[in-house]
């Protein structure tokens, strides 16, 4: 589950006349098959290491529409990758061939002020559209921790979230439009620049979530809303985790919605704090960080009701952040916990399973029960507000004994989750490494019915092959 044998895959190596026929359009500086290259785009935050044959760099929607057609005629696969931060190894060529970077597809299209609108190469930054529509006054919400390097191709990909997203909904609430460059080498437009359009079927929500399985964005419009007034970040601390899932019941009972509703247990809050010195209190069994926004009355209102809902539910001790700067470094201190978590051991199996948010109090014990049974160093966080926890089982994956007790243990983590009406992903996706517990979450019938549609797209299974269990 988590290495890939190379050996047992089939790969299909590019011949050289694909290579030259690649050269002709995009010349030699773009297309790269060096070793040194192929391993520079052969990893993602998966840390699984598989190198492609040959790497394109395409600059516009021509040259991916003539990319993919090569490509298709001569029955070698395409893998399209964003910034590589993905955690399912959907962007590594798992059978070999063309993997198309889109680092020179950055661009900016167009922030339509009037419409609220952006259009987008899919190479885009996610920070990048933040930055720049938020100086007009809009806000695009979704953040993934990864925002400042991951692209809104892999966003879209991926339909990611980030702890907005409890408030404002994940990517696929803001996709309004898509360019899909689809086996052919043809575009499909999807969708309208317009708030309704129920004309035909959604393909464009079919397209979202399908970790380029289906086909390349090569163009993306976006909806914009207006940027929040005023925000205010509150800090509680808890002996236990199932207060926890109290207080984010109860928040929610009290009609507030918070704008991010995040939490992190122990082991989470020390490896933060070893590896950036955030101020956050070691002792904390958990800790929660809770961010209102809107309107600055509102949001002076809302705070301090849910300071009061979190020492009502359990809370030893809770902090309103008085200054942008003190909430912004509390943020900061979330956003680094991948990182700093993955220093605690050498591997580290992340999983983002979700629960319907009302069960969370029953659940989360039990999570954490999986742990000890198994004796594994488990960390746990994550967007508790949407019922989306990081479980992370931080192992020595040269220990084979260890990787099979993290095995079974990941196995106990899905189940859960689908016990509980859950999913086995709340928004890292399928790729690989969740690749064969899609038949868990999904009946034969439902998997033959997705099957098929990648069939439709995809007749030939060279559009990143391999992936979402659908081979
Ligand atoms: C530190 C860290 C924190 C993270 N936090 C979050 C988080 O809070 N929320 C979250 O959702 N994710 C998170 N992630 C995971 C990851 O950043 C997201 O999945 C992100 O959307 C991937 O974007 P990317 O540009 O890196 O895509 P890649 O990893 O390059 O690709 C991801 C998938 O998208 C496909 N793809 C890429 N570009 C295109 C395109 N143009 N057309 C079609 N398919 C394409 C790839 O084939 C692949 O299947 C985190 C990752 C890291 C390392």
């Amino acid at each position: 589950m988590f290495t890939v044998d190379l050996d047992k895959i089939q790969r299909i190596p590019v011949p050289d006349s694909v290579k030259r026929a690649l050269r002709e359009i995009l010349g030699e500086d773009r297309v790269l098959d060096d070793d040194m290259d192929r391993m520079l785009y052969s990893y993602d935050a998966t840390r699984i290491q598989i190198p492609p044959d040959v790497v394109v760099i395409p600059q516009t929607q021509e040259e991916v529409q003539k990319i993919v057609h090569i490509c298709y005629e001569n029955g070698i696969p395409v893998t399209p990758r964003g910034a590589g931060s993905g955690y399912t190894g959907g962007a590594l060529a798992l059978k070999g061939g063309v993997l198309i970077s889109f680092e020179k597809m950055d661009k900016i299209l167009d922030i339509d002020e009037e419409n609220a609108v952006a259009r987008v190469q899919p190479g885009v930054v996610t920070f990048t559209l933040q930055k720049a529509v938020e100086r007009v006054g809009l806000f695009y919400p979704p953040d993934p921790a990864s925002y400042k390097f991951c692209t809104l191709g892999g966003n879209v990909a991926e339909n990611a979230g980030g702890p907005r997203c409890v408030k404002y909904g994940v990517t696929r609430e803001y996709v309004m439009e898509l360019n899909t460059v689809v086996h052919t080498g043809e575009i499909i437009h999807t969708g309208k620049p317009t708030l309704k359009d129920v004309a035909g079927y959604d393909i464009t929500r079919l397209l979202i979530g399908s970790e380029g399985t289906l086909g390349i964005f090569t163009e993306i419009t976006l909806k914009l809303i207006p940027k929040p007034k005023a925000k205010k970040t509150a800090k509680a601390i808890y002996k236990d985790i199932a207060s926890v899932g109290e207080t984010v019941k109860e928040i929610f009972k009290a009609g507030i919605s918070p704008s991010a509703l995040e939490f992190m247990d122990k082991l989470a809050i020390n490896a933060v704090e070893d590896f950036g010195h955030f101020g956050l209190p070691r002792d904390a069994e958990v800790l929660l960080l809770i961010e209102v926004d809107g309107h600055p009355k509102a949001v002076e209102d809302e705070i301090k009701e849910v300071a009061r809902i979190c020492e009502l539910t359990g809370a030893i001790k809770v902090d309103i952040a008085q200054t942008d700067i003190e909430a912004e470094k509390l943020w900061e201190a979330r956003r680094a916990l991948s990182p700093a978590v993955a220093k605690l051991n050498r591997t580290k199996i992340n999983e983002d399973i979700v629960f319907p948010r009302s069960y969370l109090p029953e659940a989360l014990p039990q999570l954490r029960e999986i742990g000890k049974k198994y004796n594994l160093k488990m960390v746990n966080f994550g967007h508790i507000g949407d019922g989306n926890v990081h479980a992370n089982f931080m192992i020595n994956g040269l220990d084979p004994e260890e990787v099979a007790r993290a095995e079974k243990a990941v196995e106990e983590v899905f189940d859960l989750a689908l016990r509980y009406g859950g999913s086995i992903t709340g928004e890292h996706g399928v790729g690989i490494t969740k690749a064969n517990f899609m038949p868990k979450q999904f009946k034969p019938q439902e998997m033959e019915l997705m099957k098929k549609i990648k069939r439709v797209f995809d007749p030939k299974n060279l559009i990143n092959p391999g992936k979402m269990g659908l081979d």
